[in-house]
């Protein structure tokens, strides 16, 4: 299925599957939907039989910084903290999720590390039982808490980082400085939350120029630096195809200057990365090639938003909310059964690639990256 293409998805009022889960299911590039009404019992599987086994959940959409391609310099409107979920409710979730086949779990937002009392949230997590635990922060409180977070459960952590040109660094983030987020990834390695990965979103024109200075200092460090694909999930609107580095064009790049291997993955891993080792056994990058070369086709994820909605996919404005049913007495089964609708409702692909494709109202911020 991994290798499908992206099939024609009109992704409002269109021709795609129904949002609902009770609606008719057209046949598609993957084959005809399994059944018709939203399953209760088994895995979380979706109509297109992928089955949902990674959960992000967002913990905050405040930030501390204000990345070009994320949030507007000012007047960000955050969610009043009263509509954001207990981290008792996150985990909760996060238990009956589980219940349902989801192994991996990754806290972001926002910035998950402006979230207060993160480390016990961690732990509470960490007694549910999931095999993989990791997080995703800009780095700039990082270097303080990883030992604590390593000691509370956190296995690994995704440092983002898109320059190593402080001026550059500081132009992209708005805020923070690059000494820091540097500073932290060494902590990180310290308190054993390793192989750190480097998320790098690689911009034309902006920091594109720094492809192989990035691959020399994966090789350097042993740090896994994942360049991304630019997405159209900014606050401001104002993404464009042009702005949109191919992987491709980076693999080749690293390629001239380090020969790169592609790694073979066993059996049926998700990871959206794909992942190269340098032929020398310099280390190890990979790609996240969102928009060129979607891989909608394995997407194994769902995601819980900071004020307690589930959604199928970054590019879907449907959400199922759960807030309301973990405040109102709402049994575990209601909760399994919303996480089961959500990923009923998911469609094939996320139609960035379409003629008709809209941005999600929400930002990358305020759904959890
Ligand atoms: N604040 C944390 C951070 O920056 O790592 C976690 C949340 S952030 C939304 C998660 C990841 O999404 C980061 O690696 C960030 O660079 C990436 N990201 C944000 N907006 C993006 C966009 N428009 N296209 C591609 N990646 C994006
Ligand atoms: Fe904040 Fe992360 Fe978005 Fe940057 S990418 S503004 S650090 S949430």
């Amino acid at each position: 299925m991994a290798s499908v293409p992206v099939p024609v998805v009109l992704r409002r009022g269109g021709q795609g599957p129904s949002r609902s889960g009770a609606g008719p299911c057209q046949p598609t590039a993957y084959g005809r939907p399994i059944s018709e009404a939203v399953p209760s019992e088994g895995a979380l599987v979706d109509r297109y039989g992928r089955a949902h086994t990674d959960l992000r959940v967002s913990v905050t959409d405040r930030c501390n910084l204000r990345c070009v391609y994320c949030m507007p310099e000012e007047g960000v409107p955050f969610r009043p903290r009263e509509e954001i979920l207990s981290f008792e409710e996150i985990t909760r979730v996060a238990r009956v999720a589980r219940s349902l086949g989801v192994r991996s779990l990754r806290l972001t937002g926002g910035e998950p590390l402006v979230r207060r009392g993160l480390v016990e949230l961690v732990h509470q997590l960490a007694l549910v039982g999931f095999d993989d635990i990791a997080l995703t922060t800009n780095g700039t409180a990082l270097a303080a808490k990883a030992s604590a977070l390593a000691r509370a459960g956190l296995q690994r952590v995704n440092v983002s980082c898109d320059s190593l040109k402080p001026e550059r660094f500081a132009q992209i983030r708005r805020r923070g400085d690059l000494v820091t987020v540097l500073a932290a990834m060494d902590a990180a390695e310290a308190a054993g939350l390793v192989p750190l990965k480097v998320n790098v979103v690689v911009i034309a024109g902006a920091n594109d120029d720094e492809v192989v200075d990035f691959a020399a200092f994966a090789r350097e460090h042993g740090r896994v630096v994942r360049f991304i694909e630019y997405m159209p999930l900014g606050a401001e609107g104002d993404w464009h195809r042009g702005q949109v580095v191919p992987s491709a064009e980076v693999l080749a790049r690293i390629n001239d200057r380090w020969p790169l291997d592609a790694v073979e993955v066993r059996g049926s891993d998700p990871a959206p990365a794909e992942r190269y080792r340098f032929r020398d056994g310099g280390g190890e990058i990979g790609v996240v090639a969102s928009v060129t070369r979607p891989f909608c086709g394995t997407c194994n994820r769902l995601r819980l938003t900071a004020d307690g909605a589930i959604r199928n996919c970054l590019f879907s404005d449907d959400e199922v909310p759960v807030r309301e049913l973990l405040r109102n007495g709402g049994s575990d089964e209601d909760l399994a059964m919303a996480l089961r609708r959500s990923v009923w409702g998911k469609l094939p692909g996320h139609g960035i690639n379409e003629p008709g494709f809209l941005q999600p109202a929400r930002s990358m911020s305020m759904i959890g990256g």
